[in-house]
């Protein structure tokens, strides 16, 4: 049975990101993926957006550390830029008052500026002026290529002596004196130590080792796109201030999503008419954008526990089993930090002194935090 360092479930962004990390720091390092192709579950879903105004605070610090990378990969990483600009547009309508000021007094500083209703008019045309009160406005948001900042990683990864396994999904762990003995659907392997990066599996790969879940809730987000007459090419990603629904320019089309976090079984998620239907309503109400075209719909599962905070580190009753998990919607934007901090803390090394500086603190992300909750 061939033994590794690490072995680590699930070649999702964030499975790709902290294997790659590892085999680059020398860690003879295992990536096993259910699926026959990485990135077919949450990751190949995304609404692609690297946005530092977005999500809980540790989330924006996460966000914001992982920016650098995206802006200067290493050589090699990737034959095109990882980030181009885009903007975002947090937009109140006749509703919105409430969440604009609670948008506006937990923003980080220097992320978001309110503009005037002309200038957002300008930005997005297609916004009916009776409807929009107030705009937030953050010009640092990118659109991500989510296919090239995972592929990178996976490439890395190979190229470090890395082995990718696919259609080997992890059925059974078992301790043994010196790591796990992991059986999969490719045949059996021997680690050191075990990474859980199952996406919405992760609390089902705890059990296979006897562990006790962190309360993973996989919550369904639809997302669709649609012919449009317009040249929505420079618009802004416009995201109404309570998340009721979002809309960006995609390829010629228009992107949208109604922002639902409808819980669910882990499992191949699968669009709902209804969702599709309430979020073209609301699109309509607030724009004079028509959705009669919609050419590809789908859905992914955000998962999240508690808190809504990742969770990062070795469980407490099982300290060679390290959990990456739990990165609710922003798991490719925080993938740079959240791959490192992994890494660091399987390795037993120092925290990345820009993480810390950026604000990153591993306790705040730990599993044993949970046990409070
Ligand atoms: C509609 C939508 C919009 C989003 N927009 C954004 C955005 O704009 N920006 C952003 O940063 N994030 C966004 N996200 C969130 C982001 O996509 C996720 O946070 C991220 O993809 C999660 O990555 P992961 O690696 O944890 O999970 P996954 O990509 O699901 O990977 C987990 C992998 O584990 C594998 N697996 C499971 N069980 C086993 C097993 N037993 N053995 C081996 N392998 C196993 C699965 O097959 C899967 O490939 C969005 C998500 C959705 C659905």
């Amino acid at each position: 049975m061939t033994r590794y360092d690490v072995a680590i479930a699930g070649a999702g962004i964030l499975g790709a990101s902290a294997a790659w990390r590892l085999a680059q720091a020398g860690a003879k390092t295992l990536l096993l993926e259910m699926e026959a192709r990485p990135g077919y579950h949450t990751t190949g879903r995304s609404a692609a957006l690297y946005e530092t105004a977005y999500g809980p605070a540790i989330i924006r610090h996460l966000t914001i550390a992982s920016g650098p990378f995206f802006r200067a990969p290493p050589q090699g990483f990737a034959d095109h830029p990882l980030l181009t600009p885009r903007g975002t547009m947090f937009v109140a309508g006749p509703d919105g008052a409430a969440a604009f000021e609670q948008a506006q007094a937990e923003a980080l500083p220097g992320t978001v500026a309110e503009i005037p209703v002309s200038k957002a008019l300008e930005l997005c045309p297609v916004l009916r002026p009776a409807w929009t009160k107030r705009v937030l406005y953050n010009a640092d948001a990118e659109d991500m290529d989510v296919a090239a900042i995972h592929q990178g990683y996976l490439r890395g990864f190979k190229a470090a002596g890395g082995t990718l396994a696919c259609d080997a999904a992890v059925r059974g762990l078992a301790r043994t004196k010196d790591g796990w003995q992991i059986d999969t659907v490719a045949g059996a392997f021997a680690a050191g130590t075990f990474v859980n990066a199952a996406g919405a599996w992760a609390d089902e790969v705890a059990a296979l080792a006897g562990l006790g879940p962190i309360g993973l809730v996989p919550k369904r987000r639809t997302a669709f796109v649609f012919e449009t007459a317009y040249d929505a090419a420079a618009w802004p990603f416009v995201c109404e201030i309570a998340e009721k629904f979002y809309f960006k320019p995609d390829a010629g089309l228009i992107f949208a999503s109604p922002a639902d976090e409808t819980p669910s079984p882990p499992c191949d998620a699968q669009p709902e008419e209804l969702d599709i239907a309430e979020c073209a309503a609301r699109i309509e109400e607030a724009t004079t954008l028509d959705i009669r075209r919609i050419r590809r719909k789908w859905a992914g599962l955000r998962c999240f526990v508690a808190d809504k905070k990742p969770v990062v580190g070795r469980d407490a009753a099982a300290e060679n089993f390290v959990w990456l998990a739990a990165p609710g919607g922003y798991g490719i934007m925080t993938s740079p930090a959240l791959g490192r901090l992994c890494a660091a803390l399987v390795l037993d090394r120092d925290l990345p002194a820009d993480l810390a500086a950026n604000g990153v603190d591993p306790a705040e992300l730990a599993p044993a935090r949970l046990a409070g909750l």
